[in-house]
């Protein structure tokens, strides 16, 4: 059966100081709780060294924000699959929206990075969703299973089985507008359809869809209530341990 699973976006926030001891508290509540979904975390990647060291006992998954799609060589600034699963790292995020946003990152380039994690043992976690235009003009499915074939639909049924999707529609990251539980829902079973028709229900019944887009405590339960919707992948929430640990229990 698919996993629940809540991981935490911080993107480009917090200093070495407040990183370690945001990480600290986490394992110090992971260490006294037991928690009904899998717990990550996605920090900037210069603190994934030091997240290594802290949950040295994989007590919470850790992935990179971005990866590259060339294996190794000039591309100043880049960090690769390989440089990720020397340092045990359980994936990276890809083709998340600020990424498609501010670096023009596509469904093509998602395809290759994907590719490259898997090739390297590791799990994508592919970020689709629609903008606010594309919803207001009705066109929200189309768009969603355009990203979904083209990132996804090249993959074997043993590779599409490691990759997890966060569906995140743009309009409601970071706004404090979140999708209804039931748009969530449609989208989440489109996704889930589509891939059933490709490689089968067992298969799809496999695959953890996350939602992301304004998660907070207060609306998480309803959320992840729906049913194929397998957890959340939660910005600015995840920065607040309280607010985290309140969408965790989410699954309690
Ligand atoms: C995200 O960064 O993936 C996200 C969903 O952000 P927020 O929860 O802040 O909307």
């Amino acid at each position: 059966m698919r996993k629940n699973i809540v991981a935490g976006n911080w993107k480009m926030n917090k200093t070495f100081p407040e990183a370690e001891k945001l990480m600290k508290d986490l394992l110090a509540y992971k260490s006294k709780e037991s928690t009904h979904c899998q717990v990550s975390i996605v920090p900037p990647s210069i603190y994934l060294s030091l997240a290594r060291e802290i949950f040295k006992n994989k007590e919470v998954g850790l992935f990179s924000q971005d990866v590259s799609k060339h294996s190794h060589g000039a591309y100043t600034g880049e960090i690769s699959a390989a440089m990720l699963q020397s340092m045990q790292l359980d994936g990276s995020l890809v083709a998340h929206s600020e990424r498609r946003a501010y670096h023009r990152e596509n469904d093509t380039l998602a395809k290759e990075k994907i590719n490259a994690l898997l090739a390297a043992g590791l799990r994508p976690i592919y970020c689709n969703g629609e903008s606010l235009e594309e919803r207001k003009a009705g066109k929200h499915l189309e768009v969603v299973k355009k990203q979904t074939e083209t990132a996804l639909f090249g993959l074997s049924e043993e590779e599409i089985k490691k990759v997890i999707i966060a569906y995140e529609p743009v309009w409601a990251i970071g706004t404090g507008e979140t999708a209804s539980p039931n748009q969530a829902q449609e989208i989440h079973s489109l996704i889930r359809n589509l891939i059933a028709e490709k490689y089968g229900r067992e298969t799809a019944e496999e695959i953890s869809i996350l939602y992301g887009g304004s998660v907070k405590p207060d609306n998480a339960k309803e959320i992840f209530s729906k049913p194929d919707v397998d957890g959340g992948l939660i910005g600015g929430a995840s920065l607040v341990l309280e607010d985290f640990i309140k969408i965790i229990q989410a699954f309690d």
